[in-house]
């Protein structure tokens, strides 16, 4: 069965809650396409504006973190309960924002995962290697680690429902996007570490995007790729052309 693409807007630290307001109101109908699934992730103060506001639409809401624990002492921390009663449906984990400006580790981003999916939550689990890995030649050892740790203990059927999104740093926020050829490499690679970890069943389900200075432009030919089942982007989600990317066929 053909994988059901997804793409997902990564708004970063951007847009007050009456801006997020502005903005799904700007997108709506330039995203309004059911052949794909659309989802918005946003800041955690923007999250019930901007899922009131995309109500009765076919977008749905994403949070950009969220903490391992049920409740308690954990100051300035988001829990899974808090996001599902909030109407939200996807998380990003794992950002490389996230792991290099907030110690984000691969065993943090897996006992979130564990979590996300206990809560009914999915999770867009991000991995990616820095230029340097790329020319030292360790890419898919690096990204292979990032995976079969973020996936300790996930269920085959969990898993199958995960999405993974596949983000060179030098890629993102710069402008430079992976050749088509190099991103479908490494999603293929990351398929054969599911395929690995569980079965071809599970590897053939996964969704794998790609994250990286997506625009209207590289989306077409990227997101045709065998492995390639959508993109998270990040500037070019807060702009009108995230429902070109939407619309990239
Ligand atoms: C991201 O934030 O995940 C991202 C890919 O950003 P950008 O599209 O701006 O490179």
């Amino acid at each position: 069965m053909a994988r059901r693409k997804i793409i997902a807007g990564n708004w970063k630290m951007n847009k007050t809650p009456s801006e997020a307001v502005a903005l799904v109101e700007e997108l709506k109908p330039l995203v309004a396409n059911d052949d794909v699934d659309v989802v918005f992730c946003v800041p955690a103060i923007d999250i019930i504006p901007v899922v009131e506001a995309c109500k009765g639409t076919n977008i749905q809401v994403g949070a950009e973190n969220m903490y391992f624990e049920e409740s308690g002492a954990y100051t300035g921390e988001i829990a899974p309960a808090m996001l599902t009663d909030a109407g939200v449906s996807y998380v990003v984990l794992g950002h490389s924002e996230r792991r290099e400006y907030f110690a984000e580790t691969s065993e943090t981003v897996n006992k979130k995962m564990l979590k996300a999916f206990e809560h009914g939550i999915t999770p867009i689990m991000c991995c990616g290697e820095t230029l340097e890995q790329r020319e030292q030649g360790v890419t898919m050892d690096f990204i292979r680690q990032q995976v079969k740790v973020g996936f300790l203990g996930v269920t085959a059927d969990q898993a199958k429902t995960a999405v993974i999104a596949y983000e060179p740093i030098w890629a993102i926020g710069t402008g430079k996007t992976a050749t088509t050829e190099q991103a479908q490499e490494v999603c293929a690679g990351i398929r054969s570490c599911i395929a690995e970890i569980y079965d071809e069943a599970t590897a053939e389900a996964v969704r794998i995007q790609y994250g990286g200075s997506v625009n209207a432009a590289t989306a077409p030919e990227l997101f045709a790729q065998a492995d390639i089942d959508g993109g998270l982007v990040g500037g070019a989600s807060l702009k009108a052309d995230f429902g070109k990317i939407v619309n990239y066929k």
